[in-house]
């Protein structure tokens, strides 16, 4: 049998896990020598009494034992000869497609402009150290891409969603903290990712997918109406049964690329807007009336959304106990982002704060036509570089 149920406690009473099956077996009645084992399903901070509790969905298994499910890489097999498929990117979308092909039995081969998780620290300190960007190897590109340095908060506002859980169990597999299957927030953390994201490259390289660092994609090669493969770096020709281009948001050239072979482009609105530093004990004061907060609760969060003069503003990517980083792709620009350490404990919070530009505000850029959006992005990246000091 399994009892499901709720308990309501007190951060360090949720953070002892001796309490937490105390407490469970307790509310479910059952015999404590009939309980097999108690199981943390769900975990979330609330924060709307006078102090912050944690609340927890558990499992009591009596007279049964919980089956953890196999896993995912289990059922994986060598796909060395199956047909090819082309993946540009090697980001979060190029690497869990890749890992998507070979459960489906086929091979990947993917290209990345940038370079492996280790080579790139390099090109990051440059950044930091010096203010130079190099196009090709940056916060936005390289292995992992944008997910390497990312914050790795999981969730997302969006309900276009997929098969969430696979992918959290594949970060599991490949040595994310298992707390993010039972959090309602769950964060990796920008110190554990390069790892992962490396694990996630053996596991492609070891079934027999290819990988190739220093590969931009510069053309691709279209026959009857047909995406066939890729040029590379200029010169080197790849074919595939199929191409998955996941080039992320930030490569801008990609889509003048697609745009030059008549692949047709739509505009489409975005949101801008810049990132906003705060103390984390100012947050933690507003949010859990609490400051410094008590020991077992994380970094608070918040998020924010109003309307100005009929347009949305919003809150966006908040990192509790977090950085802000040059996120820039190109020299002479300026972007930047929030990470943060798994512990989340840094003294600062900060969060993008962004407006929704339609596309009505794109008039002064119209002779980039369906580049309109894209050019008024670069335009801002680079006026902000032209009003600072020259440093990322
Ligand atoms: C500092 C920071 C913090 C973030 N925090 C979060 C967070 O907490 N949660 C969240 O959900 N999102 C976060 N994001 C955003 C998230 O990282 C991106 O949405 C995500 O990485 C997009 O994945 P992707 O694979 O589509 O593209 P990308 O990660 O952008 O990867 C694209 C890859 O394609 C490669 N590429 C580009 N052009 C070419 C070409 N022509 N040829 C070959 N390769 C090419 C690039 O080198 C790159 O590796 C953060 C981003 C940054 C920078």
């Amino acid at each position: 049998m399994v009892k499901e149920l709720e308990l309501k406690l007190l951060p360090a009473e949720a953070a002892d896990e001796s309490i937490v099956e105390q407490r469970a077996i307790q509310k479910s009645r059952l015999k404590a020598q009939d309980v097999q084992s108690v199981r943390v399903v769900r975990r979330s901070v609330d924060a709307r009494g006078a102090r912050p509790v944690i609340r927890l969905k558990v499992e009591v298994y009596a007279g049964e034992a919980y089956q953890p499910e196999p896993a995912i890489l289990k059922g994986f097999q060598p796909v060395d000869g199956a047909p090819k498929v082309v993946i540009v990117g090697a980001g979060p979308a190029g690497y869990f497609a890749a890992l998507e092909l070979i459960g489906l039995g086929l091979r990947p081969a993917l290209f990345d402009r940038g370079k492996d998780v280790q080579a790139r620290r390099r090109d990051l300190r440059a950044i930091q150290q010096f203010g130079e960007v190099n196009p090709h190897s940056n916060y936005c590109f390289g292995e992992g891409g944008a997910g390497t340095y990312s914050d790795g908060k999981l969730y997302t506002r969006s309900h276009k969603r997929g098969d969430i859980e696979k992918a959290m169990r594949l970060l599991v597999e490949h040595g994310a903290n298992p707390d993010i299957l039972v959090d309602a927030h769950p964060h990796i953390g920008s110190n554990k990712l390069p790892k992962i994201v490396a694990n996630i490259r053996e596991t492609i390289l070891h079934y027999g997918g290819e990988i190739h660092f220093d590969s931009q994609v510069t053309d691709f090669l279209i026959e009857d109406g047909r995406m066939r493969g890729v040029v590379v770096n200029g010169q080197e020709e790849h074919r595939g049964e199929a191409v998955i281009l996941a080039t992320g948001h930030s490569a801008r050239d990609i889509y003048y690329l697609l745009h030059r072979r008549g692949i047709r482009m739509e505009p489409k609105p975005f949101a801008l807007g810049v990132r906003i530093e705060h103390p984390q004990l100012l947050i933690d004061r507003i949010q859990y009336n609490q400051s410094p907060r008590e020991e077992h609760l994380p970094a608070s969060s918040y998020r924010l959304a109003c309307q100005v003069d009929g347009r949305g503003v919003f809150s966006f990517c908040m990192c509790p106990g977090g950085l802000v980083v040059p996120a820039a792709t190109a020299p002479g620009e300026i972007v930047v982002n929030g990470m943060s350490m798994s512990r989340r404990d840094s003294a600062y919070a900060n969060s993008g704060t962004v407006v929704a530009i339609e596309l009505e505000d794109l008039a002064p850029f119209q002779q980039h036509g369906v580049f309109a959006a894209l050019e008024f992005q670069r335009s801002v990246e680079q006026r902000l570089f032209a009003a600072g000091d020259g440093s990322q």
